[in-house]
């Protein structure tokens, strides 16, 4: 896995580097924001890039749009201060992640792991089509759920929690993937947010066992065919 690490300060980027490298990344190092937008087009092309908000000539705000203007690459920006989060997370620059100094270097370990694995899965979505119990069908591509010729207009959220399950009907998604997966990596909130989506879902499916509860565990979706209504 190849990581651009974009730290003007060496005396962060240097034991960072030789931290990454011990954990079998390659590291190439930038130290300007410029010479990061660069190395972005130049092979080898980068799995993931760590991006300082301080530097010497165009800040990491910049960089971050400049480099989501031809790349897809997850970045995670490295911040010192908290209450920037909002903006580089937010859909104008597009980062994958943050993390704010100082950090561990096992978190920074974590996080480039969740990250990296999060983006390759939206990248390349299960089965398109995925055929449900109870005659419902699900499009990843076009986001939408039918059943017969009836569509079951679902939110965003709703959508997304009913095609993670899909993924793999049968199996228990405990409430801790399905709340990392689906809302944020860094969810600490209420977890009754989960079961109001549920709660809503079965109610516009219009089917009360098509999402089965595994008590005090999680979720699946039932497998088993229903038989046809008469
Ligand atoms: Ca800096």
């Amino acid at each position: 896995m190849h990581v651009l690490l974009v730290e003007d300060d060496d005396a962060i980027a240097v034991p960072l580097a030789k931290g990454l490298e011990r954990q079998n990344f390659t590291v190439r190092r930038e130290a300007s924001g410029l010479a990061a937008v660069d190395a972005i087009t130049e092979p080898p092309a980068p799995n993931i890039v760590l991006l300082d908000l301080g530097l010497p000539d165009i800040d990491g705000y910049e960089v971050c749009r400049r480099i989501r203007a031809t790349s897809s690459v997850p970045i995670i920006v490295v911040t010192a201060r908290g209450e920037e989060i909002d903006r580089v997370l937010g859909l104008e620059l597009g980062a994958d992640d943050y993390i704010v100094k100082p950090f561990g270097f096992r978190e920074l370990v974590a996080r480039i792991n969740a990250v990296t694995r999060r983006t390759a899965a939206s990248e390349e979505p299960e089965e398109p089509i995925v055929h449900l119990s109870g005659g419902f069908v699900l499009d990843n591509r076009t986001r939408r759920v039918t059943r017969g010729d009836t569509e079951i207009v679902l939110t965003r959220k709703e959508f997304d929690l009913l095609a993670l399950l899909a993924t793999d009907p049968g199996a228990t998604h405990t409430r801790e993937e399905i709340l990392e997966q689906v809302w944020d990596a860094h969810w600490y909130g209420p977890t009754k947010t989960l079961d109001v989506h549920i709660a809503s879902l079965r109610k516009k499916l219009d089917d009360h066992e098509l999402i089965e509860t595994v008590r005090g565990v999680g979720f699946r979706l039932r497998t088993a065919e229903l038989p046809p209504t008469a």
